[in-house]
């Protein structure tokens, strides 16, 4: 089968690998549909001193399939279904696990696409328990989207922040996948949202997605306009993912008592904090990384009904990966680069 193979840093290869066998007892054949790109592909194809991994690494850390073969004692899935895959190699047996919070999972062996083989390829033999089937009504892209794009943004915003109704959220960087996505459950919550965005051509992009305000934050500083904005009480929430770049910022637009989430670092991961501002203005920082089960399956649910959609900047074939990571690490794009694996 065709495989997309991290040989080297920043080198990618279309490769041909034997298929997968027969999926052992607990495993799943998941023939792969679609391929989600996120910032942690680019993260691994750039290469990353504290991953451990081994060369070559199929990458994809995203995706969803059709069910094709049952291992022994599977029940959960059958045969021809839409399932969407999680994103880990999580124990199934810890404590987190059996709660139903992967991502706290104490024996986790990695992250597939990252730390692991992960989907870009023909097929993958994987455990039953780590897909999650898509609801009528739910496309390979939508399905494709869920584990890390949707999944996480339904974790963070209503298992951390505990976004309410009514609230004022800042969004960071509204045109990435997550920011995309950020806005639309925000806005289907009740929410008044605040958007960053960095060219003036992707405002009426967030704007559709439901975006109350939209700031150039190239032409002017985001945390001036937010406070200008709620007449200087400062927003409920911050959704972060940029870090460096935005950090003191993001801290500065939160009113007392403020929530700021954050799932990734993409300007890099070391900062200066103010702890003062933290403790008097009371703020609370979650740091969030994946998502559980359950994120996976809301987020579908969401999409099955229409309540919110995929955004998607282009469907690629295998051999525009290169390209695409390119554009990912330029910040140019407006959603989602799906890989279709024909
Ligand atoms: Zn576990």
């Amino acid at each position: 089968m065709r495989a997309l193979q991290l040989s080297a840093n920043r080198k990618l290869e279309l490769t041909n690998i034997a298929a997968p066998g027969k999926p052992a007892p607990g495993e799943v054949t998941v023939k792969i549909k679609a391929v989600a790109l996120n910032h942690i592909d680019v993260w691994g194809w750039r290469g990353m001193a504290f991953a451990k991994r081994k060369m070559p690494l199929i990458i994809g850390a995203e995706a969803a399939g059709e069910v094709t073969a049952l291992g022994e004692g599977v029940s959960s899935v059958l045969p021809g279904q839409l399932v969407a895959v999680y994103g880990a190699k999580t124990c199934g047996l810890c404590a987190a696990c059996r709660a139903g919070q992967d991502n706290l999972c104490t024996y986790v062996g990695g992250v597939y696409g990252f730390h692991l083989d992960g989907f870009a390829c023909e097929a993958v033999n994987i455990p039953a328990r780590l897909l999650v089937p898509a609801p009528p009504g739910v496309d390979a892209i939508g399905a494709a989207v869920a584990p890390i794009t949707f999944g996480t943004v339904e974790h963070m915003l209503f298992d951390n922040a505990k976004l309410q109704p009514g609230e004022t959220i800042l969004v960071h960087a509204g045109g990435s996948g997550i920011g995309s996505a950020a806005i639309q459950l925000a806005k289907k919550t009740g929410c008044t949202v605040i958007t960053t965005i960095g060219s003036d051509d992707k405002k009426p992009k967030a704007a559709a997605l439901g975006a109350d305000h939209i700031i150039n934050y190239r032409k002017d500083r985001f945390e001036g306009v937010v406070r200008k904005l709620t007449k200087k009480a400062g927003v409920d929430v911050v959704f972060e993912h940029v870090g460096v770049d935005t950090w003191a910022g993001s801290m500065l637009c939160l009113k007392r008592g403020g929530r700021l989430v954050t799932c990734g670092s993409t300007s890099g991961i070391s900062t200066q904090m103010n702890l003062m501002q933290l403790f008097q203005q009371q703020l609370k920082i979650f740091g969030s990384f994946g998502c559980r089960m359950e994120n996976m399956a809301n987020a579908m649910q969401k999409i099955a009904q229409g309540l919110v959609h995929p955004v998607i900047d282009t469907v690629a074939p295998f051999n525009a990966i290169g390209e695409a990571l390119q554009r990912m690490e330029e910040r140019n794009v407006f959603g989602k680069i799906i890989l279709e694996i024909a």
